[in-house]
């Protein structure tokens, strides 16, 4: 795919998912059996609301970056990752693709994803809703024009959200589904309150260790003094010091 030359064909071929990796995924809910769907991880979804919820006023682009799979239930498109489209230049409702924009898409893909496929795009919509515009739909038929191609529109205003997937020669909406980026049957850890496992560690350890010390030098000293002030009359020094104790406890 030349990205800087947009293609003239209106529509693609139609699928042909025999050279498709075999991939075995995990039942996602929702799936229908046969149907080619866009399987989105999570993350890639959780990218593309930040990257959409950075630019509210104006409309932000990037590729959706995977591989057109198979598996028991049929063809399917994972999409595994997404690229920014930096340098991409926006109007209130049309962003376009510039040769920036491909020259850093393309230098991502080789830095990052060398053995995965740009299988889509997506950009947003602030705040007037899911559809393909004339000019999102001449960027797909230009750009995107490979059967397992998918564009991605999300509003970042209205948080709706949706995937077109070609159908006999044209973008259609259908239902994307999600994976969870986690193994099957991961349970998320709970979050538990950090405690202080050593109470008294740190500076108040050292100045509870400090006053002790000096409790016992003034216990020390307290009891020398008391001995010379008796001048050895161990009686009364014991009777005194009996005295002392049953006060400090
Ligand atoms: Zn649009």
């Amino acid at each position: 795919m030349d990205l800087n030359s947009p293609s003239q064909n209106s529509g693609p071929a139609a699928l042909d998912s025999t050279q498709f990796d075999f991939r075995a995924l995990p039942e996602v809910a929702g799936r229908r059996k046969g149907e080619f769907q866009a399987i989105m991880r999570q993350s890639v979804l959780d990218e593309i609301h930040t990257h959409g919820q950075s630019s509210r006023d104006a409309e932000v682009c990037g590729v959706l970056v995977g591989m057109p799979c198979r598996d028991d239930a049929g063809p399917y498109l994972h999409v595994e990752a997404c690229i920014r489209g930096e340098n991409a230049t926006s109007a209130s409702a049309n962003v376009t693709f510039t040769a920036e924009t491909w020259t850093h898409i393309q230098a991502e893909m080789d830095r990052l994803y060398p053995d995965r496929k740009i299988v889509g795009w997506y950009h947003t919509h602030p705040g007037f809703g899911i559809f393909l515009s004339g000019m999102d739909l001449f960027i797909h038929q230009s750009f995107f024009d490979l059967p397992w191609q998918v564009a991605f529109v999300y509003d970042p205003l209205g948080g709706d959200e949706g995937s077109f997937v070609w159908d006999d020669g044209k973008p259609v909406r259908k239902a994307f589904l999600v994976q969870s980026d986690k193994p099957a049957g991961e349970q998320p850890v709970p979050v538990t309150p950090v405690v202080d496992s050593k109470p008294l560690g740190g500076k108040m350890g050292i100045y509870i260790v400090i006053l002790i010390l000096l409790l016992v030098l003034a216990l020390i000293a307290w009891t020398l003094w008391m001995l010379f002030w008796m001048g050895g009359n161990q009686s009364a020094l014991l009777i005194e010091l009996q005295k002392s104790w049953v006060r400090l406890c």
